[in-house]
């Protein structure tokens, strides 16, 4: 499938309409793959797109189950594309993400499963977040 067409399937997908904003930022999601980028390297990436309309075209792409917030080990926000079964309800990205310290990158372990934590009665979990750190297979 060509890149164009994956944009319109992604798209498609989340019920989004075709923007140019919407079309350069998931071009930067896809050329990533499994990698999560932040904000900022978006950013530095798409010339002509202002920060407002970058975190705004994030935001919705995170609510309609495009992309899943990946945090990295100083707390800070990354995202990357989600897996084909996520939805605007529902995220099922429930893997570990590893942060690489060689290269800072943070990639999707897709197989590598976030266990299930029992919690205390009357604690709801809403959200979990597992990073790993240490060196990459490509920086091994
Ligand atoms: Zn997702
Ligand atoms: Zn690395
Ligand atoms: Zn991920």
């Amino acid at each position: 499938m060509d890149q164009s067409s994956r944009i319109a399937n992604l798209l498609k997908h989340g019920k989004l309409r075709t923007t140019n904003a919407r079309r350069l930022v998931l071009e930067e999601f896809l050329k990533a793959g499994h990698t999560a980028l932040s904000s900022s390297e978006i950013e530095k990436n798409i010339e002509d797109l202002d920060r407002i309309t970058l975190y705004r075209t994030i935001k919705t792409f995170e609510e309609s189950g495009i992309i899943h917030q990946a945090v990295d080990v100083s707390g800070r926000s990354k995202y990357a594309l989600c897996s084909e079964y996520c939805s605007s309800h529902q995220h099922e990205d429930h893997h570990a993400h590893f942060y690489c310290k060689k290269c800072q990158k943070t990639v999707c372990l897709d197989d590598v499963k976030i266990p299930i934590i029992q919690l205390p009665d009357n604690f709801k979990l809403e959200d979990s977040q597992l990073v790993l750190s240490g060196i990459c297979g490509e920086c091994e």
